[in-house]
């Protein structure tokens, strides 16, 4: 059977999900829930379409994204560009966003008070878009979903379901480029090897 392509005009609950989008983004954009707003020079509230298959999630926002209020576009951002436009998944299509909306001073890892006093942003979000997909980079958006100890080398590539949504964790782009070796068994091969799968997995679910 063929996927049923979203219209959002034929959608009931399009004009009430449009006017949710666009309340959380307001509640987002004035967020004092925790420390990492004093900081910020921006918010990064994420990038994609509200109705994407995919979604992306990685930790915070870094010092490029602060500045321009976008996600995943410094030196990480580009080469995770280049890894889904390699599989041919294209940017375009793909939701990207992070755990907290706002950076962490120097890119520490977010406390788990910051991640809990944001982390009704990502669930509103993740409620709207209802992707099929949702890639994890990196542990810290790993554990939010999964509640796992497991370090990301163990668990990246694999499969999980969260609510019903297909959920795989894969390595952080910027542990990539820490990580320039392409060997077979290498981050970088191993991630080619995960986004592929994505890919893949991408198409079965749009052909049911
Ligand atoms: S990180 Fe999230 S909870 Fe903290 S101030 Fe920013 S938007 Fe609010």
């Amino acid at each position: 059977m063929n996927r049923i392509i979203y219209n959002p005009e034929q959608d009931e609950m399009a004009e009430e999900k449009k006017k949710c989008w666009e309340t959380i983004q307001d509640q987002v954009k004035k967020c004092i829930l925790c420390p990492l707003h004093k900081e910020r020079n921006c918010t990064v509230f994420g990038e994609g379409p509200r109705n994407a298959d995919l979604m992306f999630v990685g930790e915070g926002p870094g010092a490029d994204e602060d500045r321009e209020g976008i996600p995943f576009i410094g030196r990480a951002g580009q080469l995770l560009t280049k890894i889904m436009e390699a599989a041919d998944i294209s940017r375009d299509q793909v939701f990207i966003t992070n755990v907290v909306k706002c950076r962490p001073p120097n890119n520490r890892v977010p406390m788990i008070e910051e991640m809990m006093a944001c982390s009704s942003y990502l669930e509103a979000q993740i409620a709207i878009i209802n992707p099929r997909i949702i890639v994890c980079l990196g542990s810290t958006p790993t554990k939010w979903f999964l509640k796992s100890t497991e370090g990301i080398s163990k668990i990246r590539g694999k499969w999980f379901s969260w609510r019903g949504i297909d959920l795989m964790p894969m390595f952080h782009p910027s542990y990539l480029l820490r990580n320039q070796s392409r060997k077979p068994g290498s981050p970088k091969d191993l991630t080619w090897q995960d986004i592929k799968e994505v890919k893949d997995r991408l198409e079965q679910r749009a052909s049911v």
